[in-house]
Protein backbone atom coordinates (compact mmCIF):
# COMPACT_ATOMS: atom_id res chain seq x y z
CA UNK A 1 0.00 0.00 0.00
CA UNK A 2 1.10 3.44 -0.93
CA UNK A 3 3.09 5.21 2.16
CA UNK A 4 2.19 8.83 2.80
CA UNK A 5 4.51 10.91 3.74
CA UNK A 6 8.26 9.93 4.56
CA UNK A 7 10.51 10.14 2.05
CA UNK A 8 8.40 7.62 -0.81
CA UNK A 9 5.99 10.48 -1.30
CA UNK A 10 8.89 13.40 -1.38
CA UNK A 11 10.70 11.36 -4.31
CA UNK A 12 7.58 11.16 -5.96
CA UNK A 13 6.03 15.30 -5.73
CA UNK A 14 9.47 16.54 -6.40
CA UNK A 15 10.12 15.91 -9.98
CA UNK A 16 6.31 16.96 -11.02
CA UNK A 17 6.82 20.09 -8.83
CA UNK A 18 10.12 20.52 -10.73
CA UNK A 19 8.74 19.79 -14.15
CA UNK A 20 6.05 22.43 -13.45
CA UNK A 21 8.35 25.20 -12.70
CA UNK A 22 10.47 24.30 -15.26
CA UNK A 23 7.89 24.14 -17.73
CA UNK A 24 6.83 27.86 -16.32
CA UNK A 25 10.66 29.38 -16.57
CA UNK A 26 10.32 28.07 -19.96
CA UNK A 27 7.56 29.74 -21.37
CA UNK A 28 8.66 33.25 -18.94
CA UNK A 29 11.92 33.02 -21.08
CA UNK A 30 9.61 32.85 -24.75
CA UNK A 31 7.02 35.44 -23.37
CA UNK A 32 9.75 37.87 -22.79
CA UNK A 33 11.16 38.10 -26.48
CA UNK A 34 7.60 37.71 -27.94
CA UNK A 35 6.42 41.35 -28.36
CA UNK A 36 9.65 41.74 -30.39
CA UNK A 37 9.13 38.78 -32.46
CA UNK A 38 5.51 39.86 -33.52
CA UNK A 39 4.18 36.76 -31.71
CA UNK A 40 1.32 37.86 -30.31
CA UNK A 41 -2.17 38.84 -32.33
CA UNK A 42 -5.45 40.65 -31.64
CA UNK A 43 -8.98 38.26 -32.25
CA UNK A 44 -11.96 39.97 -32.21
CA UNK A 45 -15.46 38.29 -31.26
CA UNK A 46 -18.33 40.48 -31.92
CA UNK A 47 -21.13 41.80 -29.44
CA UNK A 48 -24.66 41.80 -30.91
CA UNK A 49 -27.15 44.38 -29.82
CA UNK A 50 -30.09 42.84 -29.33
CA UNK A 51 -32.68 46.45 -29.90
CA UNK A 52 -30.37 47.13 -33.31
CA UNK A 53 -30.43 43.20 -34.10
CA UNK A 54 -26.54 43.94 -35.39
CA UNK A 55 -23.12 43.31 -34.40
CA UNK A 56 -22.17 47.36 -32.57
CA UNK A 57 -18.65 46.17 -31.23
CA UNK A 58 -15.97 43.71 -30.73
CA UNK A 59 -13.87 42.67 -28.10
CA UNK A 60 -9.84 42.47 -28.70
CA UNK A 61 -9.01 39.40 -27.42
CA UNK A 62 -5.04 38.30 -27.78
CA UNK A 63 -3.52 35.31 -28.26
CA UNK A 64 -0.11 34.20 -28.39
CA UNK A 65 1.25 32.72 -31.64
CA UNK A 66 4.07 30.44 -30.26
CA UNK A 67 6.46 28.92 -32.69
CA UNK A 68 6.28 25.51 -31.28
CA UNK A 69 3.16 25.68 -28.89
CA UNK A 70 0.76 26.85 -31.74
CA UNK A 71 -2.06 29.32 -30.45
CA UNK A 72 -1.29 29.92 -27.04
CA UNK A 73 -4.67 31.63 -24.65
CA UNK A 74 -4.26 34.42 -22.64
CA UNK A 75 -5.44 32.29 -19.56
CA UNK A 76 -1.79 30.47 -20.03
CA UNK A 77 0.48 33.90 -20.39
CA UNK A 78 -1.24 37.45 -18.98
CA UNK A 79 -0.79 36.03 -15.65
CA UNK A 80 2.77 35.67 -16.30
CA UNK A 81 3.13 38.58 -18.03
CA UNK A 82 1.68 40.38 -15.27
CA UNK A 83 4.36 38.91 -12.80
CA UNK A 84 7.72 39.82 -14.88
CA UNK A 85 6.19 43.51 -16.07
CA UNK A 86 5.66 43.01 -19.68
CA UNK A 87 1.98 43.59 -19.25
CA UNK A 88 2.68 47.40 -19.44
CA UNK A 89 4.49 46.73 -23.02
CA UNK A 90 1.93 44.34 -24.32
CA UNK A 91 -1.30 46.32 -23.22
CA UNK A 92 -0.08 49.28 -25.03
CA UNK A 93 0.85 47.35 -28.10
CA UNK A 94 -2.91 45.45 -27.58
CA UNK A 95 -4.62 49.02 -27.44
CA UNK A 96 -2.78 50.49 -30.22
CA UNK A 97 -3.36 47.54 -32.43
CA UNK A 98 -7.43 47.22 -31.62
CA UNK A 99 -7.58 50.98 -32.02
CA UNK A 100 -5.89 50.49 -35.53
CA UNK A 101 -7.63 47.81 -36.94
CA UNK A 102 -11.29 48.88 -35.23
CA UNK A 103 -10.57 52.18 -37.58
CA UNK A 104 -10.99 50.11 -40.21
CA UNK A 105 -14.41 49.00 -39.89
CA UNK A 106 -17.79 50.59 -40.29
CA UNK A 107 -18.10 53.51 -38.07
CA UNK A 108 -21.08 52.39 -36.21
CA UNK A 109 -18.83 49.30 -34.82
CA UNK A 110 -16.64 49.77 -31.61
CA UNK A 111 -13.86 47.94 -30.03
CA UNK A 112 -13.73 47.17 -26.69
CA UNK A 113 -9.90 46.66 -24.93
CA UNK A 114 -9.06 44.35 -21.78
CA UNK A 115 -6.97 46.20 -19.44
CA UNK A 116 -5.36 44.28 -16.75
CA UNK A 117 -5.19 44.72 -12.97
CA UNK A 118 -1.75 45.58 -12.96
CA UNK A 119 -1.79 48.09 -15.86
CA UNK A 120 -4.49 50.07 -13.95
CA UNK A 121 -2.53 50.09 -10.74
CA UNK A 122 0.64 50.83 -12.27
CA UNK A 123 0.44 51.60 -15.44
CA UNK A 124 -0.26 55.15 -17.65
CA UNK A 125 -3.68 53.63 -18.95
CA UNK A 126 -4.73 57.37 -19.92
CA UNK A 127 -1.70 58.16 -21.87
CA UNK A 128 -1.25 55.03 -23.90
CA UNK A 129 -5.09 55.06 -24.66
CA UNK A 130 -4.76 58.84 -25.73
CA UNK A 131 -2.05 57.93 -27.33
CA UNK A 132 -3.87 54.93 -29.51
CA UNK A 133 -6.37 56.99 -30.60
CA UNK A 134 -4.28 59.90 -32.00
CA UNK A 135 -1.86 57.06 -34.10
CA UNK A 136 -4.84 55.23 -34.99
CA UNK A 137 -7.39 58.28 -35.83
CA UNK A 138 -10.21 56.34 -33.73
CA UNK A 139 -12.99 58.15 -32.68
CA UNK A 140 -13.13 58.07 -28.48
CA UNK A 141 -16.61 57.18 -28.40
CA UNK A 142 -15.94 54.14 -30.63
CA UNK A 143 -13.41 52.30 -27.94
CA UNK A 144 -14.07 50.70 -24.51
CA UNK A 145 -12.09 49.46 -21.63
CA UNK A 146 -12.92 46.76 -19.81
CA UNK A 147 -11.77 46.01 -16.48
CA UNK A 148 -12.52 43.23 -13.92
CA UNK A 149 -13.44 43.40 -10.40
CA UNK A 150 -9.96 42.46 -9.48
CA UNK A 151 -8.48 45.50 -10.84
CA UNK A 152 -10.41 47.68 -8.56
CA UNK A 153 -10.09 46.11 -4.88
CA UNK A 154 -7.33 47.91 -3.51
CA UNK A 155 -7.96 52.04 -4.55
CA UNK A 156 -11.21 52.81 -5.49
CA UNK A 157 -10.61 56.40 -5.27
CA UNK A 158 -7.50 56.47 -7.60
CA UNK A 159 -9.60 53.94 -9.57
CA UNK A 160 -12.34 56.34 -9.55
CA UNK A 161 -10.30 59.41 -11.02
CA UNK A 162 -9.20 57.27 -13.63
CA UNK A 163 -12.25 56.04 -14.76
CA UNK A 164 -13.55 59.67 -14.66
CA UNK A 165 -10.27 60.64 -17.11
CA UNK A 166 -11.07 57.99 -19.27
CA UNK A 167 -15.12 59.03 -19.59
CA UNK A 168 -13.91 62.50 -19.97
CA UNK A 169 -11.74 61.82 -22.99
CA UNK A 170 -14.91 60.17 -24.57
CA UNK A 171 -14.09 56.56 -23.49
CA UNK A 172 -16.41 54.06 -22.58
CA UNK A 173 -15.91 51.63 -19.76
CA UNK A 174 -17.21 48.50 -18.84
CA UNK A 175 -16.89 46.46 -15.66
CA UNK A 176 -16.22 42.96 -16.70
CA UNK A 177 -17.09 39.57 -15.07
CA UNK A 178 -19.37 41.29 -12.99
CA UNK A 179 -20.27 39.44 -10.10
CA UNK A 180 -17.09 37.03 -9.73
CA UNK A 181 -15.62 39.33 -7.08
CA UNK A 182 -16.21 40.43 -3.75
CA UNK A 183 -17.46 43.51 -3.44
CA UNK A 184 -19.22 44.15 -7.13
CA UNK A 185 -22.61 45.73 -5.54
CA UNK A 186 -20.28 48.85 -3.93
CA UNK A 187 -18.46 49.39 -7.33
CA UNK A 188 -21.30 49.92 -9.18
CA UNK A 189 -21.97 52.57 -6.66
CA UNK A 190 -19.12 54.50 -6.15
CA UNK A 191 -17.57 53.77 -10.11
CA UNK A 192 -19.06 55.67 -13.24
CA UNK A 193 -18.91 52.37 -15.49
CA UNK A 194 -20.98 52.99 -18.84
CA UNK A 195 -21.57 49.24 -19.18
CA UNK A 196 -21.97 46.15 -17.10
CA UNK A 197 -20.63 43.27 -18.71
CA UNK A 198 -22.65 39.65 -15.89
CA UNK A 199 -20.20 36.95 -16.35
CA UNK A 200 -21.14 33.90 -18.44
CA UNK A 201 -21.70 32.00 -14.57
CA UNK A 202 -24.93 33.57 -14.06
CA UNK A 203 -26.63 31.67 -17.35
CA UNK A 204 -25.76 28.11 -15.60
CA UNK A 205 -28.69 26.77 -14.87
CA UNK A 206 -30.88 29.38 -15.97
CA UNK A 207 -34.16 28.80 -16.54
CA UNK A 208 -38.04 30.40 -15.97
CA UNK A 209 -38.75 31.46 -12.96
CA UNK A 210 -35.61 29.79 -11.24
CA UNK A 211 -33.73 30.85 -8.82
CA UNK A 212 -30.67 31.10 -10.96
CA UNK A 213 -33.18 33.03 -13.34
CA UNK A 214 -33.96 35.47 -11.08
CA UNK A 215 -30.29 36.53 -9.79
CA UNK A 216 -29.62 37.34 -13.63
CA UNK A 217 -32.60 38.82 -13.78
CA UNK A 218 -32.27 41.28 -10.46
CA UNK A 219 -28.56 42.20 -11.71
CA UNK A 220 -29.50 43.28 -14.93
CA UNK A 221 -32.60 45.16 -14.18
CA UNK A 222 -30.33 46.85 -11.36
CA UNK A 223 -27.29 47.65 -13.57
CA UNK A 224 -30.03 48.88 -16.20
CA UNK A 225 -31.51 51.16 -13.35
CA UNK A 226 -28.45 52.78 -12.70
CA UNK A 227 -28.03 54.02 -16.55
CA UNK A 228 -25.42 51.25 -17.57
CA UNK A 229 -25.29 49.17 -21.02
CA UNK A 230 -25.73 46.04 -20.03
CA UNK A 231 -24.33 42.83 -21.50
CA UNK A 232 -24.53 39.19 -20.57
CA UNK A 233 -21.19 37.22 -22.15
CA UNK A 234 -20.85 33.55 -22.85
CA UNK A 235 -24.29 33.13 -24.32
CA UNK A 236 -23.92 29.83 -26.39
CA UNK A 237 -27.51 28.49 -26.98
CA UNK A 238 -31.02 30.12 -28.38
CA UNK A 239 -32.98 28.91 -24.96
CA UNK A 240 -30.20 31.11 -23.27
CA UNK A 241 -30.87 33.97 -25.48
CA UNK A 242 -34.68 33.32 -25.19
CA UNK A 243 -34.64 33.47 -21.41
CA UNK A 244 -32.19 36.72 -21.96
CA UNK A 245 -34.41 38.66 -24.74
CA UNK A 246 -37.50 37.94 -22.19
CA UNK A 247 -36.41 40.70 -19.45
CA UNK A 248 -35.98 43.26 -21.86
CA UNK A 249 -33.32 45.18 -19.90
CA UNK A 250 -30.39 43.45 -21.27
CA UNK A 251 -28.97 45.58 -24.38
CA UNK A 252 -26.06 43.58 -25.70
CA UNK A 253 -25.37 39.93 -25.80
CA UNK A 254 -21.49 38.15 -26.49
CA UNK A 255 -21.25 34.31 -26.97
CA UNK A 256 -20.48 31.28 -29.25
CA UNK A 257 -24.13 31.12 -30.45
CA UNK A 258 -23.25 34.79 -32.59
CA UNK A 259 -19.84 34.28 -33.42
CA UNK A 260 -16.59 33.10 -31.97
CA UNK A 261 -13.70 34.88 -31.87
CA UNK A 262 -12.09 35.75 -35.05
CA UNK A 263 -8.71 36.98 -36.64
CA UNK A 264 -8.81 40.38 -37.64
CA UNK A 265 -8.57 39.45 -41.09
CA UNK A 266 -11.87 37.71 -40.88
CA UNK A 267 -13.86 39.96 -38.64
CA UNK A 268 -13.20 42.47 -41.40
CA UNK A 269 -14.83 40.68 -44.28
CA UNK A 270 -17.72 39.86 -41.51
CA UNK A 271 -18.00 43.20 -40.81
CA UNK A 272 -17.51 45.00 -44.34
CA UNK A 273 -19.11 42.81 -46.85
CA UNK A 274 -18.05 43.74 -49.94
CA UNK A 275 -19.73 46.50 -51.93
CA UNK A 276 -20.08 45.80 -55.80
CA UNK A 277 -17.07 47.68 -57.40
CA UNK A 278 -18.13 51.58 -59.08
CA UNK A 279 -18.63 51.71 -63.21
CA UNK A 280 -16.30 53.70 -64.12
P1 LIG B 1 -13.01 38.15 -20.86
O1 LIG B 1 -12.56 39.55 -21.02
O2 LIG B 1 -14.16 37.90 -19.96
O3 LIG B 1 -13.29 37.64 -22.34
C1 LIG B 1 -14.30 36.72 -22.68
C2 LIG B 1 -13.75 35.32 -22.76
O4 LIG B 1 -14.85 34.41 -22.89
C3 LIG B 1 -12.87 35.07 -24.00
O5 LIG B 1 -11.90 34.07 -23.67
C4 LIG B 1 -13.90 34.49 -24.98
O6 LIG B 1 -13.31 33.70 -26.00
C5 LIG B 1 -14.73 33.65 -24.04
N1 LIG B 1 -16.07 33.41 -24.56
C6 LIG B 1 -16.81 34.19 -25.38
N2 LIG B 1 -18.01 33.66 -25.63
C7 LIG B 1 -18.05 32.48 -24.96
C8 LIG B 1 -19.06 31.44 -24.84
O7 LIG B 1 -20.13 31.50 -25.40
N3 LIG B 1 -18.71 30.39 -24.05
C9 LIG B 1 -17.50 30.28 -23.43
N4 LIG B 1 -17.27 29.20 -22.70
N5 LIG B 1 -16.57 31.25 -23.51
C10 LIG B 1 -16.83 32.33 -24.27
P2 LIG B 1 -10.34 34.29 -23.99
O8 LIG B 1 -10.13 34.95 -25.29
O9 LIG B 1 -9.66 32.97 -23.73
O10 LIG B 1 -9.90 35.32 -22.87
C11 LIG B 1 -9.93 34.98 -21.51
C12 LIG B 1 -9.64 36.18 -20.65
O11 LIG B 1 -8.29 36.64 -20.87
C13 LIG B 1 -10.51 37.39 -20.96
O12 LIG B 1 -11.78 37.22 -20.35
C14 LIG B 1 -9.70 38.50 -20.36
O13 LIG B 1 -9.90 38.58 -18.97
C15 LIG B 1 -8.27 38.02 -20.64
N6 LIG B 1 -7.74 38.74 -21.81
C16 LIG B 1 -7.96 38.49 -23.13
N7 LIG B 1 -7.30 39.39 -23.90
C17 LIG B 1 -6.67 40.22 -23.05
C18 LIG B 1 -5.83 41.39 -23.22
O14 LIG B 1 -5.55 41.85 -24.32
N8 LIG B 1 -5.35 41.97 -22.07
C19 LIG B 1 -5.64 41.50 -20.83
N9 LIG B 1 -5.14 42.13 -19.77
N10 LIG B 1 -6.45 40.43 -20.63
C20 LIG B 1 -6.95 39.81 -21.73
MG1 LIG C 1 -13.39 41.28 -21.38
MG1 LIG D 1 -15.68 39.00 -19.43
MG1 LIG E 1 -13.96 36.52 -18.32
Amino acid sequence: SAKVGGRGSVQFFQPAMQAEAHARRELEDDLRPALGRGEFEVHYQPIRSLREDAFVVCEALVRWRHPRRGLVPPSDFIPIAEEIGLIHELGAWVLSTACRECALWPSNIGVAVNVSAVQFRHGDVLAQVTQALRTSGLAAARLEVEVTESALVDDVQATGSLLRLLRGAGVGVSLDDFGTGYSSLSYLRALPFSKVKIDRSFLDGAEVGNRAMLLLEGIARLSDALGMTVVVEGVETPEQLKLIASLGCIEQVQGFLFSRPMTADLIQAVLSPITPAKVA
